[in-house]
């Protein structure tokens, strides 16, 4: 049965986000035959044509309003139902990021459909869609299907694989949306970690907890991440104790991340923290303290101290790399 999806691409900085191209692998599994349309918002959505038709959608839809240049609720509320009005799709998909977690849930409370969150598998058995997201914090998977309506389900990043194997360019369609008696308006956006490599996006994550003592006892973590060309990451108990910036924060209640490798050195790993990490390919624990929980999920684990662990790792990479 085939099914007419609408993607809803994330960009930042003037370039698509990855989780944009995964929205649009979960979109190919399940059009069977059915068109594929992105949507696009702010002045820069017409450039992102090709790259999205070489990632599998057949038209987009450029919304240009020089509103949509930075995420507002109002604005990107107001132009994608109007998007989606017109379209009118069997499903419509969107990422799982801290924009989709804010306006998924009230596009799907206008078109008064059910919103099917944090999704980390999708797939159609005996022709139904079948959506597999996590519950308990992680400890669980629930798999859901919808029987009625449109499908409306956000994708969490890092999971699904990105297939570039589409051929042509996308058809654009521009698209001028009527953003009226806006609340907010951003006048200038000031970026605390610009030219780091993004956390939810990162292949690498080198995190810390308390157990990094300071502020300065992040620097060997931090060299360790550029040198993999990752980034750095934080357990709460090293945000609390004013190590490092909230940004940093992963799990429950901080980012939820899916590396390749997640290096947690001095964090004791309370579920809390798990919930954000447990889904990374491979776990490196690093801890002085061999009953630490964190090693019951670790694929790696390294009894020491996070001080002598780290610069030797550094340095053994550092040998590998200039070998290669
Ligand atoms: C509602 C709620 C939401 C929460 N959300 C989050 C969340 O999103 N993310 C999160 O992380 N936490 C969250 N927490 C907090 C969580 O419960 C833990 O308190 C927190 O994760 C502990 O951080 P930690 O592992 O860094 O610190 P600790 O639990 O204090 O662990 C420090 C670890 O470092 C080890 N260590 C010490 N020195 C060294 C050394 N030199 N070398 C190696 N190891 C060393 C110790 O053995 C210990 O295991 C939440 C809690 C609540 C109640």
């Amino acid at each position: 049965m085939s099914r007419n999806i609408l993607v809803v691409a994330e960009s930042r900085g003037g370039s698509l986000r990855n989780v944009s191209y995964e929205v649009l692998t979960a979109a190919k599994r399940v059009a069977d035959g059915g068109v594929i349309t992105a949507v696009a918002l702010g002045s820069d959505s017409p450039g992102y044509a090709e790259s999205l038709g070489a990632h599998g959608a057949s038209r987009v839809y450029a919304v240009t309003n020089p509103e949509l240049d930075t995420y507002t609720t109002d604005a990107y509320f107001q132009a994608l139902y109007q998007v989606i009005q017109e379209v009118n799709p069997d499903a419509v998909f969107m990422p799982h990021t801290a924009i989709g977690k804010d306006l998924a849930p009230r596009i799907a409370a206008r078109l008064g459909v059910g919103l099917i969150s944090d999704v980390v598998d999708v797939e159609v058995r005996d022709g139904q869609v079948v959506f597999t997201r996590p519950i308990y914090a992680g400890k669980a998977f629930e798999q859901r299907a919808v029987t009625a309506g449109t499908m409306f389900a956000t994708i969490r990043p890092n999971n699904l694989p990105i297939d570039a194997s589409g051929s042509t360019s996308a058809e654009v369609l521009p698209f001028t949306a009527s953003c009226k008696d806006l609340r907010t308006v951003v006048k200038d956006v000031v970026q605390k970690m610009a030219g780091r490599v993004d956390l939810t996006e990162a292949k690498v994550i080198v995190s810390g907890g308390r157990g990094v003592k300071s502020a300065e006892g992040f620097a060997p973590l931090q060299e360790l991440a550029d040198l993999l060309g990752g980034a750095v990451g934080a357990s709460r108990g090293a945000c609390d104790a004013g190590y490092c910036d909230y940004s940093l924060q992963i799990g429950q209640t901080g980012k939820v991340v899916t590396p390749e490798l997640y290096i947690a050195a001095g964090i004791s790993g309370a579920i809390q923290h798990v919930a954000g990490m447990s889904n990374s390919r491979i776990i490196v624990a690093i801890n002085k303290d061999p009953e630490a929980p964190i090693f019951q999920i670790a694929d790696y684990g390294i009894v020491g101290d996070l001080f002598e662990v780290i610069p030797l790792l550094t340095e053994e990479w550092k040998k590998v790399l200039t070998a290669v």
